[in-house]
């Protein structure tokens, strides 16, 4: 699934192709994804002119001249695919196609259709119903562990889980949650509102850091997308403990000194860290 770092990419390369650009042709092949998409997509989308981008969250916003926004979300699976423009010829699982004035095209591609499109007003986007409740960005200067403890008082949920929920920060996932608590070196099983003091110092900075080298590998990426059909988004990545489980970490000897990196069940989901470091 994709998180912060994958989207960020996905909107940077839509921005290196789309912006200022016209789209001369829309297309909708299939309208019910998650939710249906609004009516009238493609004859609003057709004609315009892409002024800009933004992330927020795991969301990706395209502003359209005319004050209007299309609401994007990749799912569970979805991707963007970049290409030159091919009439007639149109992808298995591609729902919505866009082409432009300088003969490229973009295509959301969803097998899965847990997506999701919509249309809003530029000025509103923040009030829309799947960004009204969203925590902070992370990366904003504005997101400090006093921040990040006040969120946490009174929680008593593990820190993973608390990290997980999308009102406490926006844009983590299971991935960054696991590498950023082992940066920090907070175990994930610890209770969110004991997360304070040295420990929520630590782990902002720790959030901040993991989801900027991953940004950092899918700028890398870059370069292979602004090539005909390629794909947005999904970028190699060395995870220091997501996926490890029984290899030492860095910071350990590993067996027979140690017995490595640990998986654990959280919520029904893989939580890896380092039981001798993580507390
Ligand atoms: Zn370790």
């Amino acid at each position: 699934m994709p998180e912060l770092p994958e989207v960020e990419t996905v909107m940077r390369g839509l921005r290196a192709r789309l912006q200022g650009r016209v789209i001369v042709r829309a297309e909708v092949h299939r309208a019910d994804l998650r939710w249906k998409l609004p009516h009238g997509l493609a004859a609003r989308l057709t004609g315009a002119r892409v002024e800009g981008f933004r992330r927020r969250g795991k969301y990706i916003l395209m502003r359209l001249e005319g004050g209007v926004s299309v609401l994007l979300h990749l799912g569970m699976s979805g991707r963007i695919v970049i290409g030159r423009a091919q009439p007639n010829v149109t992808p298995p699982h591609e729902h919505l196609t866009l082409a432009t004035d300088d003969g490229w095209r973009a295509g959301f591609v969803d097998p899965r259709r847990f997506g999701s499109v919509d249309l809003i007003a530029t000025a509103r986007e923040d009030s829309h119903k799947l960004l009204a409740g969203l925590g902070p960005e992370p990366l904003d200067d504005g997101f400090t562990a006093a921040v990040l403890s006040a969120a946490l008082i009174g929680r008593s949920t593990p820190i993973k889980a608390a990290l997980l929920d999308q009102r406490t920060v926006a844009g983590l996932g299971n991935i960054y949650v696991c590498e950023a608590l082992f940066r920090a070196r907070v175990g994930p099983r610890r209770l969110a509102h004991s997360v304070a003091g040295a420990r929520a110092a630590r782990l902002v900075p720790a959030i901040k850091a993991t989801l900027a080298e991953a940004i950092a590998a899918g700028g890398s990426s870059l370069r292979d997308y602004v090539q005909p059909d390629g794909e947005l988004g999904y970028f190699q990545h060395a995870w220091k403990v997501y996926g490890h489980e029984g290899e030492p970490c860095e910071r350990c000897p590993g067996p027979p000194a140690c017995a490595g990196i640990r998986r654990i069940v959280q919520s029904s989901r893989s939580t890896f860290y380092c039981p001798r470091t993580q507390r």
